[in-house]
């Protein structure tokens, strides 16, 4: 770790203090970037690194549309509520660099639009972090959280009979995400199986017992957690100085929050969808998973030494610390409320969760963002170790995943950064963006899809 000094004038010291002072005061409007859907906000940023690459306007049709959109109706019986349909997606948008991967997501709010946006994030996600897949995402507008598994499981399985077709360990590997576990992931292996016979490969994220591997279920968190320590010796922070703000509480955020706390920092602020809560002294994030694998409320949480006290939700996000990590959903940090965060460092542990003028604004203030295409990628790297082990038959120890899963991250932070330097990028984001891309579009040549001869 470095020295505590602020090296705010090293190279990405710079991308997160541009020649303005931070909070300017009267900026100008930005102008043009109104808040935009899930879809929209990654076609903005894919359009930008675009221009900045050159690409011709025909190829980028190709990549800004995705390969094959599934949607397929759900019917299950419910406890208390008769037959209910919902909608299951399957959208795999490039598969130039390998198989389709991407989380499955069950939430009220799921949609078209939603996933496909999804999707194209794993393509870049994939190509950024180099490990040989593709993109895709799917989900079904089910209310995860609000079922029991004697629902879920038929939701589930009657998801996978429908499009068992499109999904293989050589074509589509699912994956959790948000209201999604090890458990979804173990049905669905074994759905698909008594298709085409028993093939652990289908799926990662699924339990031990069955060909899961140690270390995924912790593997976004740690990801985060290994941004943090890179980034912090860019920006001169040391852990013990460092205050950590995490919005969520589900697996990526209470995985980080443990990990970021273990290596010393103090986390002052949790949220989940009951409310938030805030301690000067530090929570301590095993003791609040403890409280809510007993069934208690995040906001009921009144600490070890009752030095937690429950704020609103909003409140959360401008709370006063150095690192804010969205953890959540998609679309978090919004124009409203980007100005009001005092975090020097913002770590994307959720897909999408900046819209594009927030991410100018925070651009503006001087936050550093290391965005989700880069940040929340240590899941689908061990995602990808998981899948190694299946095909080959063999199991690698925690250890020895947990050390290239590090690797790997660090590798990914060291070239966006310096992409981002060398090539003059606005940001991270931009630079991640131009890195992926561009290997896609390699992908793409050298296989001659897409119009390449
Ligand atoms: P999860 O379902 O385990 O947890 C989600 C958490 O967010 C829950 O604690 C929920 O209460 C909370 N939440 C939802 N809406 C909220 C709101 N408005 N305010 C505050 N808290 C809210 O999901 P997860 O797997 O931890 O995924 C979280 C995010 O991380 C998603 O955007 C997902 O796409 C992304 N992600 C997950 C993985 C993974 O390996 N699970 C990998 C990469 C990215």
């Amino acid at each position: 770790m470095s020295s505590g000094q602020d090296q705010s004038n090293t190279a990405v010291g710079r991308l997160a203090h541009p020649d303005k002072s931070p909070r300017v005061a009267n900026r100008a409007p930005h102008v043009g970037l109104a808040e935009t859907s899930s879809f929209d906000t990654v076609a903005h940023y894919f359009e930008a690194a675009a221009d900045r690459l050159g690409i011709e306007e025909d190829l980028r049709a190709v990549v800004r549309t995705a390969y094959r959109e599934v949607q397929v109706q759900v019917p299950v019986r419910l406890r208390d509520a008769g037959i209910h349909v919902f909608s299951g997606y399957r959208v795999q948008h490039n598969n130039a660099r390998g198989p389709f991967k991407g989380g499955m997501r069950y939430h009220e709010r799921v949609n078209l639009d939603e996933v496909r946006a999804l999707a194209a994030l794993m393509t870049w996600k994939t190509a950024i972090v180099d490990v040989p897949f593709g993109g895709a995402k799917g989900g079904i507008n089910c209310p995860a959280r609000d079922l029991e598994p004697a629902e879920l499981q038929p939701i589930t399985r009657g998801f996978v009979d429908k499009i068992a077709g499109v999904l293989g360990p050589t074509r589509d590997i699912p994956a959790p995400d948000a209201g999604t576990d090890a458990q979804v992931m173990a049905w669905m292996m074994d759905e698909y199986g008594k298709l085409h016979g028993d093939t652990p490969a289908i799926v990662t994220g699924k339990p031990i017992a069955l060909g899961g591997s140690p270390a995924r279920e912790s593997a976004t968190g740690r990801g985060l957690v290994h941004m943090y320590c890179e980034a912090a010796r860019d920006l001169g922070l040391r852990p013990e100085s460092t205050r950590v703000a995490v919005q969520g509480f589900g697996n990526v955020g209470a995985w980080t929050a443990r990990i970021i706390a273990q290596l010393g920092c103090t986390l002052v602020g949790v949220s989940d969808t009951s409310g938030a809560i805030h301690s000067k002294v530090g929570i301590d994030p095993q003791s609040l998973r403890a409280h809510l694998t007993e069934g208690g409320k995040l906001t009921d949480y009144r600490g070890v030494g009752n030095n937690t006290e429950e704020i609103p939700s909003e409140d959360l996000m401008s709370l006063d610390c150095e690192v804010l990590i969205p953890a959540a959903l998609g679309g978090a940090i919004h124009a409203a409320n980007a100005d009001a965060i005092r975090a020097r460092l913002v770590i994307e542990g959720a897909n999408n969760p900046t819209t594009p003028v927030a991410d100018e604004i925070l651009r503006d203030n001087g936050v550093l963002v290391i965005p989700d295409v880069l940040a929340n990628a240590g899941g689908v790297i061990v995602s990808y170790y998981e899948w190694v082990q299946n095909l080959q038959h063999i199991s690698w120890d925690e250890r020895e995943i947990n050390d290239k899963l590090r690797t790997k991250m660090v590798q990914a932070y060291q070239e966006v950064r310096a992409h981002a330097v060398q090539g003059q990028a606005r940001s991270l984001r931009m630079a991640a963006y131009e890195l992926g891309i561009g290997r896609v579009l390699e992908a793409m040549r050298v296989r001659g899809y897409g119009g390449y001869a």
